[in-house]
């Protein structure tokens, strides 16, 4: 074959698969959005239409790559958490962090014109991607707590900064040197005793970043409905069903793996039931702008970490 006296270049290509059985956390930044944002006049210190778009183009991803449990935002940056078994590209590294890249940088550009209507992108942005493998739940736990307590930090000084510069008539140069050297402690008295800005009352999308987590909506079962279960039968409503399930088991001092084990036959019990009426289990992506440092937010979504 004519081919094969050059074929043998693909030997050079080298696998890359990403460790098993660990957390994968995909991260992307704005590529010198410092001027992008300059060059398409964002509003200082948060251009909210700015923000929607970048929530926009990650809640596309986790549409497209169903395995995404989690994501993160602030500024020019989104975080996406892969469950630990997924097998995405054979976890191989480049395909998934230049394809998921791609589609994010992509669905940016085409959603820009619904954020930005009278401002036509002047030129094509582009983002920087990587994938770093963490082994535990406490890992994860910690890196999403990184980026909100890094949201929280940048937000507080941008947003001080600013009110120097555009209320009180402040030069960007001083206005650095006022802040130079301040715990947040002043930021906030800065902010409320000169301005009247209290700060724990600005959009909380500012100041928690952007969170964004599957919710299951199991589709409604048999008709007429059972007692306890509503025309439109929600996750919770099943997870209290199945709850019911595991504490009669407890009573009856059942060993806890067969308590799972009718747990799982009784999900797929409902999965088969609402396949055969062609309803798939649907989940839908919620955006939130809460805080994920506290255990809270993790207690309530035990599936997330899986
Ligand atoms: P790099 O290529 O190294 O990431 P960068 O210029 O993108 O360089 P970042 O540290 O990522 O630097 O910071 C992004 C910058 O983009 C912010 O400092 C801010 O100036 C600007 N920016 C991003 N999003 C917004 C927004 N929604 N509103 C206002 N400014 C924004
Ligand atoms: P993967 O995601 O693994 O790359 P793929 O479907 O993109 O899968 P490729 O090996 O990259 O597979 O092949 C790209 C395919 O896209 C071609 O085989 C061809 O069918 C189609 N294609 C790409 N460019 C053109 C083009 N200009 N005209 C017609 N078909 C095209
Ligand atoms: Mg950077
Ligand atoms: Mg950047
Ligand atoms: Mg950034
Ligand atoms: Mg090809
Ligand atoms: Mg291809």
């Amino acid at each position: 074959m004519a081919n094969s006296k050059y074929a043998y270049v693909r030997e050079f290509e080298l696998p890359d698969p990403l460790l098993p059985g660990t957390f994968m956390l995909f991260r992307l930044d704005g590529h010198s959005f410092h001027r992008f944002s300059d060059k398409h006049g964002f509003t200082k210190p948060n251009d909210v239409r700015a923000l929607q778009l970048m929530d926009h183009a990650a809640k596309d991803v986790m549409t497209e790559y169903p395995d995404i449990v989690l994501a993160f935002g602030e500024s020019d940056e989104f975080s996406f958490l892969l469950r630990k078994s997924t097998t995405l590209y054979n976890r191989r590294e480049s395909k998934i962090v230049s394809t998921l890249t791609s589609l994010f940088t992509s669905c940016y550009v085409f959603h820009w014109a619904k954020y930005f209507p009278d401002l036509p992108l002047q030129y094509p942005p582009s983002f920087d991607g990587r994938i770093v493998l963490y082994p535990s739940d406490k890992h994860i736990r910690d890196y999403f707590a990184w980026r909100q307590a890094d949201t929280h930090i940048n937000n507080l000084y941008n947003t001080t900064f600013w009110a120097l510069v555009q209320q009180g008539g402040q030069t960007t140069t001083e206005a650095h040197a006022t802040l130079r050297g301040t715990y947040s402690k002043e930021k906030h008295e800065i902010l409320f005793s000169r301005f009247g800005i209290n700060y724990n009352q600005l959009d909380a999308r500012f100041r928690k970043g952007s969170v964004l987590f599957r919710e299951e909506i199991t589709p409604d079962l048999e008709k007429p409905s059972p007692p306890g279960f509503t025309e439109t039968q929600t996750s919770d409503d099943a997870k209290e069903s199945l709850s019911t399930t595991a504490e009669k088991g407890l009573e009856s001092e059942e060993p806890i793996n067969e308590v799972s084990q009718k747990l799982e036959a009784e999900e797929a019990k409902i999965a088969k039931k609402a396949k055969k009426k062609g309803k798939l289990p649907q989940t839908k992506i919620e955006l939130v702008h809460c805080d994920i440092i506290k255990d809270e937010f993790w207690n309530a979504r035990p599936a997330i970490l899986g």
